[in-house]
This record gives structure tokens, sequence and C-alpha cells, in this order.
């Protein structure tokens, strides 16, 4: 991955300005962060109301999205407020958010990211967190230990997965704090942290972190076939077009059970070789690529077991008899983890597997079910590169749930554009 800090637009900026801008930097790169995941922070002393200097985390907010960030999106949090936490061993959600509220330096400021203490409890000035595909093709498979000896050696830490919350922000340090000479963090299944003295280091040592992933993710796929091969044929671009108008609006009743949805289809070269692989039916429903991808996808897609392409009425029949499967599992898995105070969202799919066909995305309008479509296609990525270095494993259904139905996740989703 190549650098694309340019000092002629970094250098008359002040240190939130240039947060501001490395932070856009990666959003630019989908294959870093998409839509909301990720933050970045710095630490910097400003002057609170009364005038006196103050130590001040400028970490991004809830909600917004890396690639379109302004300086208003990183609320300010009291460093003093973050530093009286450190002794704590552990600290309830909705504690730590109420916490939180009260260190900010500006008075109804936006939300703080749920990932702040992540930020906060590292000494270092700057830090970046991402959920790069390349990180969690590395972390996403059954070899994993072998493999990250093999590219990082001593260089970059583990971390076994914990949802984001107090509890991993303080293993986080810990494990920082045991190692100094450690160059960067890597979350198991859900993506990286990076830090420096300025926003460029952080922002060059997540290169030079991913950089090194992608280069043994080029060695191990070299000459490998991906998914197993095809498995079902595929007929022409303009076949699957028509086969997919026709069906469209069936799907649109289908999937809009429960609430008025917009679909979207996709048929390029990669998806469709995925969805009408060998491999695909079992790799699909294995889980997602990173935790919070499944606030948009859920935490698998609806696959359509089909042996041959199909069209018109004997395609809608296959994918209503697969969605009626999807929604029995859905609630079951919404039963076997639910929570107090979960309330079950629609059991329909977001994502709509078709073998010989492509895929299809559902959301609330256009934009969603872009979003829908744009992660999945990035969990496609991760799956196959995974792949390549063992078995695909994600989080385990437990941990997909605590994260689809946790309230802190959920909000981001209000703060979304209409
Ligand atoms: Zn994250």
């Amino acid at each position: 991955m190549r650098s694309r800090w340019n000092d002629a637009d970094g250098a008359p900026l002040d240190a939130l300005d240039l947060l501001v801008y490395a932070s856009r930097l990666i959003g630019a790169e989908t294959s870093l962060v998409v839509w909301g995941g990720g933050n970045t922070s710095i630490k910097t002393v400003e002057r609170d109301h009364r005038g006196r200097e103050v130590d001040v985390l400028r970490v991004k907010g809830s909600g917004s999205d890396l690639k379109s960030v302004q300086r208003k999106d990183f609320p300010g949090v009291r460093m003093d407020d973050i530093r009286a936490l450190l002794p704590r061993e552990d600290m309830g959600d909705q504690e730590m958010v109420g916490y939180l509220a009260h260190g900010l330096i500006d008075v109804g400021g936006a939300r703080p990211s749920i990932e702040t203490l992540l930020h906060g409890f590292l000494s270092a000035r700057a830090v970046i967190h991402t959920h790069a595909d390349a990180i969690v093709s590395l972390t996403n498979h059954d070899r994993l230990r072998e493999v990250f000896e093999s590219v990082y050696g001593k260089d970059v830490l583990t971390l076994r997965y914990l949802r984001p919350g107090f509890r991993i922000s303080r293993e986080v340090a810990d494990a920082i704090a045991a190692h100094p000479e450690a160059k960067a963090l890597v979350l198991e299944r859900h993506g990286t942290i990076t830090w420096g003295a300025t926003v460029r280091d952080a922002y060059e040592a997540t290169l030079e972190l991913i950089s090194r992933a992608e280069e043994a993710i080029g060695e191990a796929s070299r000459g490998r076939r991906v998914f197993g091969g095809p498995r079902v044929a595929v007929p022409p671009p303009e076949a699957r077009r028509a086969a997919a108008l026709a069906v469209a609006p069936r799907l649109r009743g289908i999937l809009g059970r429960a609430r008025r949805v917009v679909v979207a289809f996709d048929d390029s070269p990669a998806v469709t070789a995925f969805v009408s692989s060998a491999d695909a039916p079992r790799l699909s429903q294995i889980g997602p690529a990173t935790p919070d991808h499944t606030i948009y996808t859920k935490r698998l897609p609806c696959f359509v077991g089909l042996d041959g392409p199909r069209t018109g009425a004997a395609l809608a029949t296959a994918i209503e008899r697969a969605v009626d499967e999807f929604v029995a599992e859905y609630t079951g898995y919404f039963d076997e983890n639910r929570f107090e105070g979960a309330a079950l969202t629609d059991p329909l799919p977001r994502v709509v597997l078709v073998p010989g066909l492509g895929m299809f995305t559902a959301g609330k309008d256009r934009r969603t079910a872009g979003i829908v479509n744009d992660i999945y296609r990035h969990t496609i990525d991760v799956i196959g590169n995974a792949s390549a270095f063992g078995g695909y494993v994600s989080l385990s259904a437990k941990d997909a749930f605590d994260v689809e139905y946790w309230p802190l996740e959920l909000y981001k989703l209000t703060l979304a554009p209409p």
C-alpha cells in the first residue's frame, strides 16, 4: 500500500487539521476502513472555558466516516478524566459512555467513539485504528500463530478477540506497556492499532503494517485456485441481467416483508465467481470479516442453494425458499444469543447470494443497499485471502450477536444520513 501523504498538503496545518487530513487519507482507502469503521486520535493541549491549559484527546466521534470527516467530528475528551480510569479493571458500557460525556471539553459536542479508551489509554500522541482487509485476512484463519510469526516476527503484538469496550482498551494498553519495542498491535478478527509521536508517524506505521500483510497475501495466493474453482456455470452478462431484472420486484417484496427496502444487484466478476464457486456454500456461512460490519450486513448472507443457473419462476421460488430458511435460522440465532433489552430487528437477510447470477443487497434506501454491497465485496476479498493461509474463521455467533445488537453500535446507525 502506497503512502498518500503529501507534505505540501500537510505543512501549514495545526495538529487537529493534520489528524483530519490523515483520517481522510485512511478513509479514502476502502481496503482500510469502510462506512464509519475505524477511528483516529491525537493528544493535544488546549485551553478550556476558563483559559486554563488542559491535556485533551481529540478522537473521532461515534458514527462519523473517516473519508469525509471534519474538525467538528473530533470531540475533545479531557485526558485527566481518561487517566483517572487507568487503575480500573473493568467498566460497564453505559457507565463508560456517561463518564466520557462528562469529560467532553466542548459542551454538547459529538459523542466520542466507542473505542475512545483504546486511544486514550495509550501514551503515544497519535493513534490510528483500522479494520484493514489485509490484516483481518491475516488473522481470520486457523493458522494465525504460525503465519503471523513468519510475517512480523516479534514486531507486532496480537490480542485475542474481545468486543470493543473498556476491557479491550485495558488489555491493549497493558500489552503495549509490557512490550515497548512493539511497532503495532493487531486485534484478532477485528483490525489494527498503530501509533506514533506524530500523526504522520502513525499513518506511516499503519501503511507499513499493511504492506507487509499484502506481500504475504500475494505470496500465499500465487498460483492458487480461489474458492475451490467454479461449481455452477455462469451465463453471459446479458442473460444474468435479464434474470436479475425479472426477479427483482419479487425479491423486493420478499425482503421488504418487515419494512420497505431498496434492492441492489451486483454481478461483477469477483462477486459472480465467488457465489458460483465450489466453496461458497460453506465459506459464506462462517461469519463477517470484522465485527462492525454486522450492523449493515448481519452476521451471514442468505445463500441460495442452486446447482445450476435458473431464471423466472424457478429462480424466484428458490430465492423465496432460501429466505424462509434464513429467517428461521436468524430467529434461532437471536433466541440463542439474546441478552436483556435486545429487540429482534427484522429477521430478513441483507445479502442474498445466487450461484450463476450474482449478489443482491437490501437496505432502507439506495445508499444503504450500496453500503451493504460494498461491505460484502470486502468480505469476499477477505474470505479469499484468508483461505490462502488456512481455513477461514470469524467471530463466534455469540460474539457477532453481541456486536450486532450492542446498543452502542446501533447508535451509529441513528447518525447515518437519512
Ligand atoms: Zn474497530
